[in-house]
């Protein structure tokens, strides 16, 4: 199995290295991720400039571009062979509910949807300890098996881990992503020469956490799976909308 690596914390991040290094054991591993930190990139191409590619001594490259431009650059131009798979991460923090709309590390798998097999975003959940081996070990045994799941097309699955895992059998719940109050206030600040600087601030706390969101599966300790699908078309009863739109035709 080809696999390509991404993920948006940057290619010197630990939780990427650990990735690598279980993957290496299930395939051959390919490195393509941004040159630093692009944490809250979501799905941003960079249009505006030409991106360049480094390769380094342990065989990584990097890219002065997104999580997205990594993937694009490496699916249509750069690799020789298309990977079967994009495994992204493993990000230092969760992604869980809303922040996997401005996740790069969401965005990385996302943009290999035009691959076969279903892209995986993995994200290792709250501070210290922070067990990257044992998330990578759950990710290369889930990544071996993607070959034999049947899953809709346009859709990855984004897996949260609870850092605190212990080594040994690991327990997952498929979840829905559940829904954060709106964000903490952004902070207001001055800068040396006078000016006001706006640094935006804190995600807001759990609002939809309840049974069955992804939320509630880290809080009980369990490997939290969501199948999230690329079509963002509203899934919801859209009756009023249509019934709105025809009230609005000209006689
Ligand atoms: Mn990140």
């Amino acid at each position: 199995m080809r696999i390509l690596v991404s993920n948006d914390d940057g290619y010197q991040a630990p939780g990427l290295a650990a990735l690598v290094n279980a993957l290496r054991a299930i395939g051959e591993v390919t490195v393509v991720a941004p040159d630093r930190d692009r944490s809250g990139a979501s799905n941003s191409l960079t249009l505006g400039r030409p991106l360049r590619v480094v390769e380094h001594d342990n065989g990584f490259y990097s890219v002065d571009g997104t999580p997205t431009d990594c993937v694009h650059v490496a699916l249509f131009g750069l690799l020789d062979e298309e990977p079967d798979v994009v495994v992204s991460g493993i990000n230092a923090g969760a992604n869980l509910g809303d922040d996997v709309i401005y996740s790069g590390t969401v965005a990385a798998a996302m943009e290999g949807r035009f691959l076969g097999l279903p892209s995986v975003a993995v994200s290792l959940v709250g501070e210290e300890p922070r067990r990257y081996d044992v998330a990578a070990g759950y990710a290369a045994q889930l990544t071996a098996s993607l070959a034999t799941l049947a899953m809709p097309a346009g859709t990855l699955l984004n897996v949260n881990v609870p850092g605190n895992s212990e080594p040994g059998p690991i327990r997952a719940e498929l979840t829905r992503l559940g829904q954060r109050h709106k964000a903490e206030p952004v902070i207001k600040d001055t800068d040396p020469r006078g000016r006001t600087i706006y640094w935006i601030g804190a995600t807001g706390p759990e609002l939809d956490a309840g049974a069955g969101t992804d939320f509630d599966a880290v809080r009980r300790g369990l490997v939290s799976v969501t199948v999230v699908s690329t079509d963002l078309t509203c899934a919801q009863d859209t009756t009023a909308v249509n019934d709105w739109l025809l009230g609005l035709e000209r006689p």
